[in-house]
């Protein structure tokens, strides 16, 4: 009986060094193949409720909704959270698209947060400034002064697993009445003065996509200790079903679930989440210090902050480093190394114009310098070495960064 997954199918040719994949050296050929024996392989299971259990349990908070993809639960979370159409929710500008879709999903409009220069996150500051200056309370909300909408939500996005500076935003939500969700994808494992990312705001997003610090292959998490929002969540990504045995329905619902296979998956990727999170920091800290060269910023982390150092990030200065962060991205590229810059700001982003579109100096910097450099959790020192070398030649000067012009 194979239980083990054939080498020859490695998902990448041998000499490539990839940004980041999945690491399977636990339980899920195993769990896999309980849901196959049992015939759980479908949307509900014993999985499901595991996994539910062990990620809230792991987040600390009292529930978790297991969803179908992390979009999805960011969707969920807006709709428990009461936004109507046409309000609108404070969100980063420097992140993955997929919050600020989801606020468009419920009619809602996005209002851009620039980042701050120190860790990258949603600038605190530019939060309590908007929601003290640029609205006003009036009927027993807040309202933005220019548009006369209604204000009401935030989503810090704790980017590549440093957390967002959580304190100042939560005063000021509770002060007006905004809900908090966190989108913590990034940030599982990590911790913000000591509590976990995705239990500090009223509800937590997780995704679990092949790139993510583990994976179900596609999934997605609720959390929250809302007893209220938690029931509202099963319901709602569960077609709204009002009985046990007939098909009545008071509200339109979503097919959000995730099967019980992938739900396997996550299991025993959830027991390998310190091991991940472990090689990850062990990963930053080895770049950070062979890639101390001028023109080159690491990823930093704040006293108050554990990171789950996701995806290791540098910042390339053109004028210090002497080639820019794509230059560096294709002369690595040849080398077989794959790195990648970070999003498009969404404030710039064409799928979101219309939206409040101010210009944003910290984004738009980190996104012209930004790159994210390989760190799977399995990568080997020796593999890592070839990165930082490579990045050192370039930087001496004995690897061209081009193919040189013909004069
Ligand atoms: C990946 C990611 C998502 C989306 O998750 P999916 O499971 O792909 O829908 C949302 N937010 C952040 C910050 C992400 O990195």
């Amino acid at each position: 009986m194979m239980t083990q997954r054939p080498k020859s199918e490695a998902p990448h040719a041998l000499d490539l060094v990839p940004l980041a994949v999945p690491t399977i050296q636990g339980n899920e050929w195993r769990y896999i193949k309980e849901c196959l024996d049992t015939n759980w392989v479908s949307s509900v299971g014993p999985f499901v409720d595991r996994f539910e259990n062990d990620i809230a349990a792991r987040v600390g908070t009292r529930f978790g909704i297991a969803t179908v993809n992390g979009t999805a639960a960011l969707h969920v979370a807006l709709m428990l959270a009461g936004v109507q159409p046409d309000d609108e929710v404070l969100v980063s500008a420097l992140t993955f698209i997929a919050p600020v879709n989801a606020i468009r999903y419920v009619g809602a409009w996005p209002i851009f947060i620039d980042a701050e220069p120190d860790y990258w996150q949603m600038d605190p500051s530019g939060v309590v400034d908007f929601v003290e200056h640029g609205c006003r309370w009036h009927n027993g909300a807040l309202h933005n002064r220019l548009t006369g909408r209604r204000v009401s939500a935030v989503i810090p996005v704790h980017i590549l697993g440093h957390p967002v500076d959580l304190d100042p935003i939560i005063e000021i939500s509770r002060k007006y009445n905004l809900k908090v969700i966190e989108d913590a994808t990034e940030g599982l494992g990590a911790t913000y003065k000591g509590r976990s990312l995705g239990s500090i705001g009223d509800i937590g997003c997780f995704s679990f996509n092949g790139n993510k610090i583990i994976t179900t292959g596609g999934g997605g998490m609720l959390v929250t200790s809302n007893e209220e929002w938690a029931r509202k969540a099963k319901y709602l990504t569960t077609q709204a079903k009002d009985d046990s045995t007939e098909y009545i329905h008071s509200e339109i619902g979503y097919n959000y679930r995730l099967p019980n296979l992938l739900a396997a998956m996550g299991c025993a990727q959830l027991e390998q989440l310190e091991t991940f999170v472990a090689a990850k920091k062990r990963i930053a800290a080895r770049y950070t210090e062979g890639l101390s060269l001028p023109g080159i910023s690491p990823m930093k982390e704040a006293l108050w902050a554990s990171s789950s150092s996701w995806l290791y990030t540098i910042l390339v200065d053109k004028a210090a480093f002497g080639t820019d962060s794509r230059q560096l991205m294709r002369s690595l590229s040849s080398k077989n190394i794959q790195t990648r810059p970070l999003w498009q700001p969404i404030h710039l982003s064409k799928a979101h114009r219309g939206s409040d579109a101010i210009r944003m100096p910290v984004a738009e910097r980190l996104y012209e310098q930004a790159l994210s450099l390989p760190c799977t959790t399995s990568l080997g020192d020796e593999e890592q070495n070839k990165v930082i070398e490579q990045v050192r030649a370039i930087a001496a000067g004995t690897i061209p960064q081009e193919a040189p012009l013909c004069n």
